[in-house]
């Protein structure tokens, strides 16, 4: 069932998404060489409670982390361990909601650790400009198949893969509520677009292959081939222009 918001509860999710943005950015400000993940982790734990919220992954479907944290292949889902050493050249991914008065934001980044690659730079900028190209198309009245299929087309044209296993998803009072958000599709297809419907859109793109595995951690998505991969999230909320940013901060 998608549940459309009221302002008041609109009002909630602009406040969680505020404080979500904020502690991805926090997160970004302390990466660097020779930090590890649990490090991040808890940087992000930290300012997210200062802001008397609730890190929303912490114990989400028993997720250990109060963020994911991903490396390079890893997609997805990475869990914040102290072991975990962030290395000049490697890409970082950074997911993480913030719960306030029981609603909460969802949003991702990548970034460069150090100097990367002109390749994972361009991947990364992609995967970003991949997001914009789909909300572009996520206005009331059109479909969520119009989203998908304009992140596909800009991503493919640039030879990148699109996962398909894993989506955006309306968010709310729940981490994932109807419908499903994929990173492709056909224009005109899927659910219609209400004013008022907040979702997450969230395309993971590959320098390969769209096709992902879990790590026998049960919660690690990785590239089947290896390959870098790149995640841009924002929770965002339909109007009948342009939609709303709930959780860009900058
Ligand atoms: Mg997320
Ligand atoms: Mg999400």
């Amino acid at each position: 069932m998608i549940i459309i918001k009221n302002n008041e509860q609109l009002d909630l999710m602009r406040i969680a998404g505020r404080i979500t943005g904020e502690a991805i950015l926090v997160g970004r400000d302390h990466i660097r060489e020779g930090v590890s993940t649990a490090y991040i982790d808890r940087v992000i734990r930290e300012y997210i409670e200062k802001c008397n919220c609730r890190p929303t992954f912490l114990g989400y479907g028993g997720f250990p982390g109060a963020v994911c944290v991903s490396i390079n292949d890893e997609v997805i889902h990475g869990i914040p361990s102290p072991d975990r050493i962030l290395h000049e050249g490697d890409i970082v991914k950074i997911d993480c909601g913030a719960e306030y008065k029981g609603y909460t934001g969802d949003s991702a980044n990548t970034f460069p650790v150090g100097k990367v690659s002109d390749a994972a730079m361009k991947l990364i900028e992609a995967t970003k400009e991949s997001f914009f190209r789909g909300i572009a198309q996520a206005k009331a009245g059109g479909r969520i198949g119009d989203i998908g299929a304009a992140v596909s087309e800009y991503a493919e044209s640039k030879g990148y893969g699109v996962v398909r296993q894993y989506v955006g998803h309306g968010v709310g009072k729940d981490l994932h509520e109807d419908p499903e958000v994929p990173n492709f599709g056909t224009r005109g297809r899927g659910p219609r677009l209400y004013e008022g419907m907040t979702i997450a859109v969230e395309p993971m793109i590959t320098m390969g292959s769209y096709r992902v595995r879990t790590q026998s951690n049960d919660w690690t998505v990785v590239t089947c081939d290896g390959s870098l991969a790149a995640h841009y999230e924002h929770s965002i909320v339909i109007t009948d222009g342009e939609p709303e940013l709930l959780t860009k901060v900058e």
